[in-house]
Order: structure tokens, then C-alpha cells, then sequence
């Protein structure tokens, strides 16, 4: 496993922890909970950066480079599972009607 890979599955996983990122139990596809809070993800990720673990060593003590990682993360992460396209969250379903809609215009 490459270095960049190790501190992507850091990310990853701090931010299921903290359940920025969800997983869908279906899919298992990993997708972004609009209404969780990213600052809680960054927090423990400073935190962990600051016990000089393990963690520590792979981001050679700089949590900069690790929360830069989990805002591209945040960034690039679908708002939902992109093959069931229905997170459990009931705020979403505004959405699925937005997409039926436009299903409809196209035909
Ligand atoms: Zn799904």
C-alpha cells in the first residue's frame, strides 16, 4: 500500500468515525452527510496528529497535510449513494423529487 493510500484510508476513516462520510448499507457506497458538522472530523484529526502515534509518523506531525486531505475528500464525496441515490436522511428526499422532475422534462 503507497504512502498516499495509507493517509487516504486515515481520512476515510476519521471521517466515518465522526460520520461526515456515511456508508450506504446497501451499497456500501461512501457518501457525504450534508448535515453533519466537518468540524468535527478536522478536530479529531488534529487531535490525532498531536498524540504522535501512528498517525503522527504518516503525516511526519503535520495535520495540515491531513486536513487538506479530508476537505478534498469532503469535496469530492457524492451527497448520497450514487447507486441508490436515497440516503436514510428524510431532508434528501427534496432532492429525489428535484430528480424526478427532471426526469420527467427529459421525456
Ligand atoms: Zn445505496
Amino acid at each position: 500500500m503507497s504512502t498516499s493510500e495509507k493517509r487516504q484510508g486515515i481520512a476515510v476513516s476519521i471521517a466515518l468515525q465522526t460520520h461526515v462520510l456515511r456508508t450506504c448499507p446497501v451499497h456500501h457506497q461512501i457518501y457525504l452527510d450534508e448535515d453533519a458538522d466537518p468540524a468535527g472530523a478536522f478536530a479529531l484529526a488534529i487531535e490525532l496528529i498531536r498524540k504522535h502515534g501512528p498517525y503522527a509518523q504518516e503525516f511526519h506531525n503535520n495535520a495540515h497535510t491531513l486536513t487538506d486531505l479530508l476537505s478534498d475528500l469532503f469535496a469530492a464525496a457524492p451527497l448520497c449513494c450514487a447507486q441508490c441515490q436515497l440516503p436514510p436522511a428524510s431532508a434528501s428526499l427534496r432532492n429525489l423529487g428535484g430528480l424526478r422532475e427532471r426526469v420527467l422534462e427529459v421525456r
